[in-house]
């Protein structure tokens, strides 16, 4: 008998616990639904009423609950609450030039998922990016504080002129890389995210925004996320 409970309660804690990791990992792959929902809407120019009026504003003094944060580039063409339709409150956003990660960024990336429990975080770089290609001209020579930013994009402008191509291939190959190295960058600074991703609670996606079509690619998302509907 006394065995019989031990196994009830071992069994009721296990459960406890995968629902527990089920419940965050679920409420990244909705948050993820829902931020691609944005952009379909902005895609094809049925954008919604936004919540920003008084009574919006008014409920925000009390406090936030952003559902996904974003990281991306300072370029005016790329604008995240435009870009997913989304009104206040709902993304956390982090914009630097060429989506570069340094310890003041990416705290603040820590920030929104520790303390205000984001369960989503996009890394998003974009096409024509002033700042890979800066990386990319040999003949240019950065001046001022912008070298910083060319230093951290560098490793990916290598890895893709490596994998050479036309002008436009390797600029696109750098913007992918330079993603990829800003996510590698924040898996290796960041004990705090790669628990959080570990323990399901964050769900970490990539992807590139075009400026033409306004269309987020995804680069890798969350299992059993509609990806590939979104792709293009
Ligand atoms: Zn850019």
């Amino acid at each position: 008998m006394l065995r019989k409970s031990f196994f009830t309660s071992l069994f009721l804690v296990l459960l406890v616990s995968a629902g527990l990791a089920f419940t965050g990992a679920q409420k990244g792959e909705e948050a993820f639904s829902k931020l691609m929902d944005g952009n379909k809407r902005f895609t094809s120019d049925t954008l919604s009423r936004k919540n920003v009026g008084e009574a919006r504003r008014k409920e925000l003094t009390k406090g936030q609950q952003p559902y996904a944060i974003v990281v991306t580039c300072s370029d005016s063409r790329v604008s995240p609450e435009i870009m997913f339709d989304e009104g206040l409150g709902q993304l956390f956003v982090i914009r630097v030039a060429g989506n570069v990660l340094d310890p003041v960024s990416l705290g603040s990336v820590e920030y929104a998922a520790e303390h205000l429990h984001s369960p989503l975080l996009i890394l998003l770089g974009h096409d024509h990016c002033g700042a890979v290609t800066a990386a990319l001209d040999t003949k240019s020579k950065p001046e001022g504080n912008i070298v910083a930013i060319v230093r951290k994009i560098m490793p990916a402008v290598k890895k893709a002129t490596l994998k050479g191509g036309t002008k436009d291939d390797i600029l696109n190959n750098a913007v992918r890389e330079n993603v990829s190295l800003t996510q590698n960058y924040m898996l290796r600074k960041s004990p705090v995210l790669k628990h959080l991703i570990d323990t399901g609670e964050l769900k970490v996606v990539t992807g590139v925004y075009h400026l033409d079509s306004g269309a987020v690619e995804i680069l890798s998302a969350p299992k059993a996320a509609p990806e590939s509907k979104h792709a293009h």
